[in-house]
């Protein structure tokens, strides 16, 4: 017994030291006129958030969530303590040939019209696709604008392809495959483990130390049902939730990676200039998690 409660002491301890830090982002949200869950999704999410005592940080795009009721939605997040950060307009990828830096400008500025009056509002850029530009021309315009209005760029530390397993996760539902649902739901949760050990271990490898993580997720019908599930999986393998706050002032979200096309995680960026091989690219995408859906049990045609 008493060899127990000892061993159950250390092991509690040893989490708190080794802890690896993480603050949780969720990107675009949902327009209530097209998807008729949007209101139920964000309120769950909210619900498990608050429930976990977790504080995040969301990056709306107009486009994604539509009009007044859109807004009203992702204002909640500013009304429960959350942050909110900038996502642009049209959600424009800035890596394609025919996106100038003019017009990407204008995207970014609309963005803040229709953000910074939000309570929780935090001047964050959250680049769509986390592409940062494939010219010298784009990727420092944008840099200076970012600068110019005091703005941080909402970087990720930690990135993974959770719009992937949302498409997944709406198809068995749609047919309600439960059996299948139940596989993915695994699927997920070690994805999203293996992604973000991955990126620890590329910090640890290059810049010798575990950052202050950011996670980037989106909001989606997945989530929504498995948060939960996801942050207690993350508190079992020694992750610890810090709010989004907290973790910007690391200083890997200062740096500016001088790499053509710009873009991905910033830890991503970073290997990339310390000359890490086998990095894929993009870094995360659909094909790559084939593997490990199989490996779950489900039969995915690439
Ligand atoms: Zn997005």
């Amino acid at each position: 017994m008493i060899k127990k409660v000892i061993l159950s002491i250390c092991l509690s301890l040893s989490s708190l030291v080794f802890a690896k830090d993480i603050a949780l982002s969720f990107d675009d949200g949902l327009n209530p006129e097209s998807n008729l869950d949007a209101l139920q999704i964000n309120n769950d999410i909210l619900k498990t958030l608050k429930a976990n005592n977790v504080s995040a940080i969301v990056y709306p795009s107009i486009s994604k969530i539509g009009g007044k009721q859109g807004l009203d939605i992702i204002s909640e997040w500013g009304k429960q303590g959350h942050r909110i950060g900038n996502h642009g307009n049209l959600h424009l990828n800035l890596n394609k040939g025919d996106v100038t830096l003019t017009d990407y400008l204008v995207d970014m500025e609309q963005g803040h019209q229709a953000f910074s009056s939000l309570q929780g509002f935090v001047p964050r850029y959250r680049f769509p696709f986390l592409k940062e530009g494939n010219t010298v021309e784009k990727r420092d315009g944008v840099r200076e604008w970012l600068s110019a209005h005091k703005y941080q760029s909402g970087a990720v530390s930690i990135d993974a392809s959770d719009w992937y397993y949302n498409q997944l996760f709406l198809k068995y539902k749609n047919k309600n495959d439960q059996e299948s649902l139940d596989k993915l739901k695994q699927a997920y949760i070690a994805h999203l483990l293996d992604r973000a050990e991955y990126y620890d271990g590329l910090a640890v490898n290059t810049l010798g130390r575990s950052p202050k993580h950011i996670l980037l997720l989106h909001v989606r019908a997945i989530n929504a049902a498995w948060l939960g599930d996801i942050i207690n999986s993350f508190n079992q393998y020694g992750w610890r939730f810090i709010d989004s706050d907290t973790a910007y002032q690391d200083s890997i979200y200062q740096i500016q990676p001088k790499t053509l096309p710009a873009g991905e995680s910033i830890l991503w960026s970073i290997a990339q200039i310390y000359g890490v091989g086998k990095l894929r690219y993009p870094a995360e995408d659909a094909p790559y998690e084939y593997s490990n859906l199989n490996k779950f049990g489900l039969d995915i045609e690439p």
